[in-house]
């Protein structure tokens, strides 16, 4: 997967990419990703990207030339190992659509993705409608810049990218993968603080722990986050179990 991301601030990037599951996935060589700073494609001599917006108001609105210029010249530039039509183009924007587990794995899909991150306050509508094929929101707040947008679109997609994460099975059962949150998870020591682990997961018993996990899973989803049941696809018993459960005090 090849990821090419349009800003004003490339030096935001160089961190977090020289690092984790970004760094891992460009060593693996599962995914690149690389950054373009939208000024290159001005032309005048102070690299003007944005500008006042009409019919007055606050803030400055980025102009569609050099983000067009910055998309189509490298478009254009890997053309010859990537048609066209396959590119989606996504604008980061408060009032895209919401990013979710499904989004981020139907985008891990894609061999070639752009990425263009708004600043100021926001894009020429042109932007939006004519260049851009896609737009993703990360949540309902708005934050100043769409790098971190990308950043955080692009980590999602990346551990979803086979090969990328150490363990296949760790993305499967992860809160959203299945529908539900995750089940709690400890490790060593069995206690802590006069806290056991429970018993059943010291058991080597594959199939109660599996048991257990979906059950707790099922549990915690609901005391945290009822609004997914209806989307879990739970089995009839599940379902049943659900009606009989209590709020307890505590959260899971
Ligand atoms: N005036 C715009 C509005 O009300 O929709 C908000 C502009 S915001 C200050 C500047 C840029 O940050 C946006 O163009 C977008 O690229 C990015 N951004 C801000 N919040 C975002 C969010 N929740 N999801 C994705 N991108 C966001």
């Amino acid at each position: 997967m090849n990821i090419h991301i349009f800003t004003i601030f490339p030096e935001i990037f160089a961190s977090p990419l020289g690092a984790g599951i970004f760094k891992r996935a460009a060593e693996e060589e599962r995914a690149t990703v690389e950054i373009h700073n939208i000024r290159f494609f001005t032309h005048d001599r102070h690299h003007t990207v944005d500008d006042s917006p009409y019919g007055g108001g606050a803030g400055m609105v980025f102009k569609p030339e050099p983000v067009f210029e910055a998309v189509e010249s490298i478009r254009e530039k890997i053309k010859q190992t990537t048609p066209e039509r396959t590119i989606p183009i996504i604008l980061l924007s408060p009032q895209g659509r919401l990013l979710t587990q499904e989004i981020a794995l139907e985008l891990s899909r894609e061999p070639v993705l752009f990425l263009i991150c708004g600043h100021y306050e926001g894009v020429d509508e042109r932007i939006a409608e004519d260049l851009a094929t896609d737009s993703i929101s990360i949540g309902d707040y708005v934050l100043s810049g769409g790098e971190l947008p990308a950043l955080v679109l692009t980590d999602a997609m990346l551990r979803l990218v086979p090969g990328v994460l150490g363990s296949p099975e760790s993305p499967i059962d992860e809160s959203h993968s299945t529908g539900l949150l995750e089940y709690p998870q400890y490790t060593r020591p069995p206690e802590f603080r006069g806290k056991k682990v429970p018993e059943v997961l010291l058991s080597g018993n594959h199939a109660e722990i599996a048991k257990w996990r979906r059950k707790q899973a099922i549990i915690r989803t609901w005391k945290r986050r009822p609004d997914m049941l209806a989307r879990a696809g739970l089995s009839d018993k599940e379902n049943e179990f659900v009606k009989q459960l209590q709020q307890p005090e505590e959260m899971v």
